[in-house]
C-alpha cells in the first residue's frame, strides 16, 4: 500500500468498526467487534478479490460482510471482506442468497444485468434513507 492507500486504509477501517459497533448495539447484540479484528480482516483482503464481483479490493473499497446478516442473527464476529459495491447490493441477503441471486442474473443480457445491478443498489439507498427518516421522526 502506498502511504495515502495507508491513510484511507486507517480512517476508513475505524468509520468502518464504528458503524458496525453501532449497528450492534441498535440490533440488541452484546457483542462488539475490536478494531484489531476488523483491521486483520481488512488488512488480508486488501489486493484480492471480492467473493461476489471479483473486483479487486481496495481501502477505497473494501467492506465488511456478514455472510449471514446481522439482521438475521448472523454472528459479529463471523465476516468476510468484500467491495462496497457487492455489500450495498447484498443488502440483509445471506452469502448463499445473493450469490444464486447473482448466477440467476448473470444469464439475462447485459443491458439487463447493469439495469438490475443498479435497482438493487438504488433500492438499498432508499431503504437507507427510509431508515435514516425513521430516526428524525
Ligand atoms: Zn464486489
Amino acid at each position: 500500500m502506498t502511504k495515502r492507500q495507508q491513510q484511507i486504509f486507517t480512517r476508513r477501517s475505524l468509520s468502518i468498526v464504528r458503524n458496525l459497533n453501532e449497528r450492534l448495539k441498535k440490533l440488541g447484540y452484546s457483542e462488539r467487534v475490536s478494531i484489531g479484528l476488523v483491521r486483520d480482516a481488512l488488512g488480508d483482503a486488501i489486493g484480492k478479490q471480492c467473493p461476489y464481483c471479483e473486483e479487486t479490493i481496495t481501502p477505497r473499497t473494501m467492506s465488511l460482510d456478514h455472510p449471514t446478516p446481522l439482521s438475521r442473527g448472523g454472528s459479529p464476529a463471523m465476516l468476510q471482506v468484500c467491495c462496497l459495491k457487492s455489500n450495498r447490493e447484498k443488502g440483509c441477503l445471506t452469502a448463499a442468497e445473493f450469490t444464486k441471486f447473482l448466477e440467476d442474473v448473470s444469464t439475462y443480457s447485459k443491458e439487463a444485468q447493469r439495469e438490475i445491478h443498479r435497482k438493487m443498489r438504488a433500492g438499498g439507498a432508499f431503504f437507507r434513507l427510509q431508515a435514516r427518516l425513521r430516526k428524525v421522526a
